[in-house]
């Protein structure tokens, strides 16, 4: 059945970054998600005009009617910029999901997920899951984030569980220099039989697409979801 239209309340913003706010929001009744899905947004300005954008689902199935979206910035961006200059806690917007059957995870088999930006919040869903679970041993991370700064979750994210690349300025004492993802980065992570979920700039996707494929990971273990500009 396709996702209906509802009005969800946020309950919470706060700051991932200088660049990206969590919302917390609590829809009409509980809509179980899978980690990998996401929502649509759908602002209405008064004189009718629509916007309507994806953003996925960060938080881990938890059987409530909450969720948490976490929403980059990009300047000019008619619907990010809307959220993060206007959207506060008490407001209503329109949401439709949870949606998607592809680029999910069902949470009982083993993941590399490869986010880039933005691109890790599916990812972290499936991270938050797999240690709600107690099934941390399935879920390995690599994520690469310009700068410490710019990380999201980074209360959270570093651990066994995660790797960070950073591309531009990596922290005081770091081992590896700042930099793309390389296959060097990948190769001492890949396992046989785990699927890899790949999310990110359609760039950054086709990027490690290539990598994992050049490691020998076979393309129908590999998921991909590109952030690019949406409907
Ligand atoms: C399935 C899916 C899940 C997504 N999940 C998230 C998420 O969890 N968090 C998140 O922040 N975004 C996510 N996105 C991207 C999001 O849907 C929007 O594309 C993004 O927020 C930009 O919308 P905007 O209205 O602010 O910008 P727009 O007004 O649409 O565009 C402004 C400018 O930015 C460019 N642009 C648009 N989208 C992007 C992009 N994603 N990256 C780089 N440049 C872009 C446009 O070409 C234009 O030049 C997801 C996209 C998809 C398809």
């Amino acid at each position: 059945m396709a996702a209906r239209w509802q009005t969800a309340r946020v309950l919470d913003v706060r700051d991932e970054t200088p660049n990206a706010k969590t919302l917390r929001l609590r829809l009409d009744a509980p809509s179980p998600h899978l980690a990998g899905q996401h929502y649509v947004l759908r602002l209405t300005a008064p004189d009718s005009y629509t916007a309507q954008r994806s953003y996925s689902v960060a938080s881990a199935p938890d059987g409530t009617a909450e969720i948490e979206l976490t929403v980059e910035r990009l300047p000019g961006g008619e619907v990010s910029e809307f959220v993060h200059d206007v959207v506060e806690p008490g407001d209503e917007l329109e949401v439709r999901g949870p949606i998607g059957g592809w680029f999910v995870w069902p949470g009982d088999t083993p993941v590399l997920g490869v986010g880039g930006g933005s691109g890790v919040v599916p990812l972290m869903a499936m991270l938050r899951q797999a240690r709600r679970s107690g099934r941390s041993d399935l879920v390995r991370l690599v994520v690469s984030a310009r700068s410490p700064a710019d990380l999201y979750y980074a209360g959270e994210l570093p651990g066994p569980q995660s790797t960070v690349v950073y591309t531009r300025h990596s922290p005081p004492g770091a081992a590896r220099p700042p930099g793309r993802l390389t296959a060097t980065d990948l190769a001492p992570l890949v396992r046989d039989g785990e699927t890899a979920y790949v999310c990110g700039s359609p760039a950054f996707c086709d990027t490690v697409t290539d990598l994992l494929l050049g490691l020998g990971v076979p393309v129908d273990r590999i998921r991909v979801e590109r952030f690019g500009p949406s409907g």
